[in-house]
């Protein structure tokens, strides 16, 4: 059984942060979704043919017999539900629209979860405002008069494909700390405190703190804090823009030990003019910790350090 150190019994570990990682790109959808998406605006349904397929929505190639679509047609705005499975998001179905040979999932609105049946026949229900997405459709509702459909698409004049499509992907989740990084994190958030570990062997003090030492491997011991003072052991200039920066280049980042600590600690010095960084934040240039009114529990609670002058730094 691996013993815990813990810190002191009345320090709030924190657990977790909630994270997210975003990537928005642009999607290329290709000619027969391309239509799709386009005819969507004006609330029409493109299918696309494959010798005796029609694939609702368009797709370029048949998945089942892999044929290149011979042409488009327009399809009525009903189906049936074929099977549905519902969540805590919905209830989701897969419809298969009158005209076309392969179902589709999409979302089932507007349903009372008793009276919908395989079978329960279906008709499209639009979004008020078109953006160019799948969401257009927003979904699939009970059938709630007769619908007549007469097809107003001339296949040969269809809405010109969309070339591409913006899209952000979104990844939601929980980072859990543990209880090293948790209690590192929370004395920095709450008392703008900053401990590392101590290994029971070689005792290194190690920062971030952790369970086991990364050159002996020996458990650690013990809880010290750390003075938000230490040493540039290297630093650079950053010229290039990319996401997540607080700063807008140029500005300085350097290793940075601090005093006591065997490990480096990656940040910002602020307060530099760039074009003299090189020697102004040369290595051995003392540093100390710029607290900022975020209370994130995260090393970005320090906005960044400042050079100590060294006659200062006694
Ligand atoms: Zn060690």
């Amino acid at each position: 059984m691996t013993q815990i150190h813990a810190p002191e019994a009345n320090v709030q570990t924190m657990d977790w942060m909630a994270a997210q990682i975003k990537m928005p790109y642009t999607l290329t959808p290709g000619q027969a979704t391309g239509i799709f998406l386009a005819e969507l605006a004006g609330r029409r349904l493109i299918g696309s043919r494959h010798g005796d397929e029609v694939l609702v929505p368009a797709q370029d190639f048949s998945g089942t017999t892999g044929e290149p679509a011979s042409g488009f047609v327009e399809v009525a705005p009903v189906g049936t539900v074929q099977a549905f499975t519902t969540g805590a998001h919905g209830t989701l179905g897969i419809i298969l629209i009158d005209g076309s040979t392969v179902p589709f999932v999409h979302q089932l609105l507007r349903i009372e979860p008793e009276s919908l049946e395989v079978g329960t026949r279906v008709e499209a229900v639009w979004a008020d405002e078109p953006t160019g997405g799948m969401l257009d459709l927003a979904g699939f509702a009970p059938l709630g008069s007769a619908t007549t459909f007469e097809p107003k698409a001339d296949p040969a004049d269809l809405a010109a494909a969309f070339q591409k499509v913006d899209y952000t992907m979104t990844l939601d989740y929980q980072h859990a700390y543990g209880p090293y990084y948790g209690t590192l994190f929370d004395g920095v958030k709450s008392g703008r405190r900053i401990r590392g570990v101590k290994c029971s062997n070689c005792r290194r003090l190690l920062l971030p703190p952790r369970a086991q030492c990364d050159v002996c491997l020996a458990p650690t011991a013990e809880w010290v804090d750390v003075e938000p003072v230490g040493t540039v052991q290297a630093s650079s200039v950053v010229h290039i823009e990319f996401i997540g920066q607080r700063l807008s280049p140029p500005y300085v980042y350097a290793e940075i030990v601090l005093d006591g600590t065997s490990t480096r600690l990656i940040h910002m010095i602020g307060d530099v003019d760039p074009t003299v960084a090189q020697s102004a934040a040369a290595p051995g240039a003392r540093v100390r910790a710029v607290w900022s009114d975020r209370h994130t529990g995260s090393l970005a609670d320090i906005d960044h350090f400042e050079l100590v002058p060294a006659e200062a730094d006694a």
